[in-house]
């Protein structure tokens, strides 16, 4: 039975609201000793350090940093048809949704002779990072594969962790996703030590084909990971652009009392099963439906596979169905929740989904579980966590662009706010920056 939060005759401000929900979160700096002196090793000797905290963390070292192109083929050649046929269902979807969200250049004649222009660049290289410790995740590979080649980056990376079953390669079905996508560069590395390899680069000394192969450094990092990668995501930004620092995984579910509640309980499920520490949160403004899902949920977790874990994840603090008056206040709890998956399963979903503010993705309906948005819909499944959908976006085209101010005056269109820019830079006590300007039109502009 999942904790009840009663918030039904009360009107808590968005403070009190915030403090009254659950949420769990990890503790990263609990984890900085640890994979401080991982990361400096790393970014002192390279990839000889990273393999030694590999074959001590993850009990292998593989004979090389890189894989080889034939074990890719291998594992591709080797996948079962079907995950074959869904991988590539997934990653068509995938493309379809992220090539609309590529951006054009916009330009803007500020005045006749001025023009500014947003070039939008994509990152030179970028290092995506798999989690492989204790399941794999294909999926993931192409949520981070699928939006970096489609806003163009032309040197991309795949790193997950060594597997002592597969000869010290990562995890085959990640391989043959990478074949699929048509990545080549994949890097049997994991943890923090794989985090701090694409940071800062090194040589394979143990590359069998290409002795002494260049590991190129990356200029962002992206894909979710343990509290490991985490910390030294964190550690590691000031050389190496980040997507985000990820927690973990939540759903919330805006429901009344026209949902089904077995359908609610196995959505709940779906997501607890991830970790014990994923949150599962129903919000809704009828107690028959809050007893019936509970009472759903004893059947169903009963005979779910990850029962423990499951068990384990709705009964933590970071879980429970929060009860409120109506729609309206159910909207405000969801809100000041900002949850990383929101379904709304109400009477006209489109039209509450529509008036939501805060989410990292929003499932619509009976027919739009966590699921599909996790494998199969086209969205992205790398989404904002622990309430940063307040102010950030799940993983996209935009997360590999930079936008780029192209300014462009000629000697007009200088001369015509010259002496704007000079009383401004006077006004910051920075007349160098005057000068600059009347440098330019010597006697013509007076200070
Ligand atoms: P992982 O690859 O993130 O971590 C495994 C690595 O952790 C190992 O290679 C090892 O080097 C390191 N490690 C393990 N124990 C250590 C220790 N005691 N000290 C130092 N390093 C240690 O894989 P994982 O552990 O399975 O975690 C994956 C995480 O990613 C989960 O929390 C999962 O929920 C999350 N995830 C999120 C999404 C998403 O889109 N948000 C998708 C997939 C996975």
């Amino acid at each position: 039975m999942l904790a009840r939060i009663d918030l039904r005759g009360s009107t808590p401000t968005l403070a009190e609201l915030r403090r009254a929900l659950p949420r769990g979160g990890t503790d990263v700096n609990a984890v900085l000793d640890t994979v401080t002196p991982v990361v400096h090793a790393v970014a002192e000797s390279g990839s000889s350090a990273a393999l030694d905290f590999g074959e001590k963390f993850d009990g292998v070292r593989p004979a090389s940093v890189r894989v080889p192109a034939q074990v890719i083929a291998d594992a591709l050649a080797n996948l079962d048809p079907q995950v074959a046929d869904a991988l590539r269902e997934s990653i068509a979807r995938a493309r379809k949704v992220h090539a609309d969200q590529r951006r054009e250049t916009t330009r803007t004649q500020v005045v006749d002779g001025g023009v500014v222009s947003e070039k939008w660049i994509p990152v030179r290289r970028v290092g995506l990072y798999v989690p492989g410790g204790n399941a794999v995740y294909p999926s993931s590979v192409i949520m981070n594969v699928v939006p970096a080649q489609e806003a163009g980056v032309g040197s991309l990376v795949v790193a997950s962790p060594p597997q002592k079953d597969f000869g010290g390669w990562p995890h085959p079905t990640i391989l043959a996703a990478c074949a699929l996508l048509g990545v080549d560069e994949v890097w049997a590395v994991g943890g923090a030590q794989g985090v701090a390899l694409l940071a800062y680069g090194g040589v394979d000394t143990g590359a069998a084909d290409e002795p002494n192969a260049v590991l190129d450094p990356v200029d962002l990092i992206t894909g979710p990971g343990n509290i490991y990668v985490t910390a030294a995501k964190r550690l590691c930004r000031s050389v190496v652009g980040i997507d985000s620092e990820a927690g973990p995984t939540e759903i919330a579910i805006l429901a009344d009392d026209s949902a089904d509640p077995g359908i609610l309980a196995s959505d709940l499920i779906s997501q607890a099963e991830h970790d014990v520490l994923a949150a599962s949160v129903l919000v809704t403004d009828s107690a028959e439906l809050a007893d019936a899902v509970d009472i759903a949920l004893d059947a169903q977790v009963a005979t779910t596979k990850h029962r423990e874990r499951v068990t384990t994840a709705l009964a933590g603090e970071q879980s429970g169905i929060v009860l409120v008056d109506d729609l309206e206040a159910g909207l405000a709890v969801v809100d000041a929740y900002a949850a990383e998956h929101l379904e709304i399963q109400t009477r006209d979903a489109a039209t509450v989904a529509d008036r939501v503010h805060n989410a990292g993705a929003i499932f619509v309906g009976p027919y739009a579980p966590v699921s599909l948005g996790d494998y199969c819909a086209g969205s992205n499944h790398v989404l904002p966590t622990s309430g940063s959908a307040r102010f950030a976006s799940g993983l996209s085209v935009q997360t590999f662009l930079k936008g780029v101010h192209v300014i462009d005056y000629d000697e007009a269109a200088l001369r015509e706010v010259a002496d704007k820019v000079v009383t401004l830079a006077d006004a910051e006590d920075l007349p160098g920056h005057g000068d600059a300007v009347k440098q330019r039109f010597l006697g013509s502009v007076t200070s």
